[in-house]
């Protein structure tokens, strides 16, 4: 079991208070490495959920706003509250999700940026006036709080989706009722344990409810003062809040799922593309909505960058996050592990080539330990091209031509990164337009960051997330009379 002192209870936090699941019903949390239970959380019941939102309704103020300089200041005092705690914070996450404790307490820092952004930035949100010239009279808008919003989280980055969500309510004024992933709800507890002791936030501005996603997602998508939902997840779920809320017509924010390409032209630095897709490609274990998915190479060039990646990929090692040097920790559970293995073995079958890891049947049981795997040959009919594998597979396949590349790239529902390598800087300005993503990277392998806005097109979701877009996102703007 794990013990922490950003860990005192493992209950929902509602209106200001830590709040047990009055029938004692709990969930286990399994640390993927050992899969040993850390804890046993609080389950909690339609009831509390709908407490949970009251709570939420009580904080949230219409008729006189949070001020500019208050809300800025919970934001500092939650950004400087995970900086202090990052080690302890990293370790509960390792321990949850398990990917390595050094990017665990990374994501942390990355967290703390959205917390840091919203406040340096929040003065955006402020009224301003604008003038309609026949007419000859002056209007002023306001930026008004859309209301309590539901955050729904998923278990990949457990400390960094929820930072930029609650970031951009708290900026707008917003109370919240957050739902974690049920992997992953630790971190979640850190996090509300850092806000009830540093953070001087009005009772029910933040509450927490865990467990059964019917039973929440249901009380969030039909509670009238529920007027949002924002949630990042999975693109089947997203389709799911879409029905569940038309009838309300609430406003949705969706990050949903991926399926990036990674094209490297013959031209391009070779060395640096391996560099980047593996950075890339095996954070988080290659659990990213980010992470390449598919890599498309060019034909004169394939070989050679094949080998660089083998290289690289035979020099990672595999194992617990908590133990020091590991660059690739287990997956997050056995429906994961099965998934990537059926990605592997569907693709040998149809005539992939395995360049580096192992055979599905070397692979042994009883673990979630997937070795990082390069294949070359991969045709579009093979799973690998069509789902999001989420896990450390490198599918490549050939292409010759710029256009056959651009449509092979799009050649998808998803529409979230995409990263193109070229030495020839017109080529990446047309590939990039021409490539239907919310994210395009030149001769890098980064994703989001707490400056620039980030979301999906087509099937990946509606809405973006970090930048000045990102903070708008909790809020409507309300035109009236200037002097109102
Ligand atoms: P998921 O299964 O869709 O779950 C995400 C969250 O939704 C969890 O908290 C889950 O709760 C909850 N949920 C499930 N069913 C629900 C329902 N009917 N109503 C309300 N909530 C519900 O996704 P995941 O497996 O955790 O995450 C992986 C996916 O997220 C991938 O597709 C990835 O690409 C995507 N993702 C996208 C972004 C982005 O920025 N676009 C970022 C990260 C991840 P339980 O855990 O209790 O089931």
């Amino acid at each position: 079991m794990i013990e922490s002192p950003l860990l005192p209870k493992l209950t929902g936090y509602i209106g200001g208070r830590w709040s047990e699941s009055p029938d004692g019903n709990t969930f286990d949390v399994y640390n993927p490495a050992t899969g040993e239970v850390v804890a046993s959380v609080a389950s909690m019941s339609e009831s509390e959920v709908q407490q949970a939102v009251e709570a939420g309704k009580s904080a949230l103020r219409l008729t006189s706003p949070y001020t500019i300089e208050t809300r800025r200041k919970w934001l500092e005092d939650i950004r400087d509250a995970l900086k202090a705690n990052k080690e302890e914070v990293g370790r509960i996450l390792c321990m949850e999700h398990g990917k390595p404790l050094k990017e665990a307490q990374g994501e942390v820092d990355y967290a703390a940026g959205f917390f840091d952004y919203c406040s340096k930035h929040i003065q955006a949100l402020d009224a301003h006036t604008l003038t309609e010239k026949p007419k000859d009279c002056t209007w002023t808008v306001h930026y008004r709080p859309i209301g309590v919003a539901g955050l729904i989280t998923p278990w990949n980055f457990p400390i960094g989706m929820i930072a930029k969500k609650l970031s951009a309510a708290l900026a707008a004024g917003c109370p919240s009722v957050i739902k974690p992933a049920s992997e992953t709800p630790l971190t979640m507890i850190a996090l509300f344990t850092l806000m009830d002791k540093h953070v001087d936030l009005p009772d029910g501005m933040v509450n927490l409810v865990m467990g059964k996603a019917s039973v929440i997602g249901k009380v969030l998508c039909e509670h009238p003062d529920v007027p949002m939902l924002s949630f990042t997840g999975s693109t089947e779920v997203g389709r799911k809040l879409i029905v569940d809320t038309a009838d309300q017509v609430k406003k949705l924010a969706l990050e949903l799922g991926g399926n990036a390409p990674y094209i490297v032209f013959d031209d391009a630095d070779l060395d640096a593309a391996a560099d980047n897709l593996i950075a890339n490609k095996f954070r988080g274990g290659g659990q990213t909505c980010v992470c390449a998915n598919r890599i498309f190479v060019h034909e004169k060039v394939v070989e050679e960058f094949g080998q660089k990646l083998a290289d690289r990929v035979n020099r990672m090692t595999v194992g617990d996050g908590l133990t020091e040097d590991v660059d690739l920790g287990p997956l997050i559970n056995k429906a994961g592990f099965d998934k990537v293995k059926r990605h592997v073995e569907d693709a040998l079958e149809k005539g992939g080539q395995l360049v580096a890891g192992k055979k599905p049947s070397d692979l042994g049981e009883g673990h979630l330990f997937f070795p990082p795997t390069v294949i070359s040959g991969i045709t579009p009919d093979m799973c690998c091209s069509r789902e999001e594998t989420f896990g450390p597979l490198v599918p490549m396949a050939t292409f010759r031509s710029e256009e056959e590349v651009i449509e092979a790239g799009n050649d998808t529902e998803f529409g979230l990164a995409s990263y193109v390598f070229t030495g020839d800087a017109e080529r990446a300005q047309r590939v990039a337009a021409g490539l239907r993503f919310g994210h395009c990277g030149w001769n890098t392998g980064t994703g989001p960051t707490p400056e620039a806005p980030f979301g999906g097109m087509k099937a990946s979701g509606i809405g973006r997330e970090g930048g000045l877009e990102g903070l708008f996102e909790f809020v409507e703007a309300q035109t009236v009379p200037r002097g109102f």
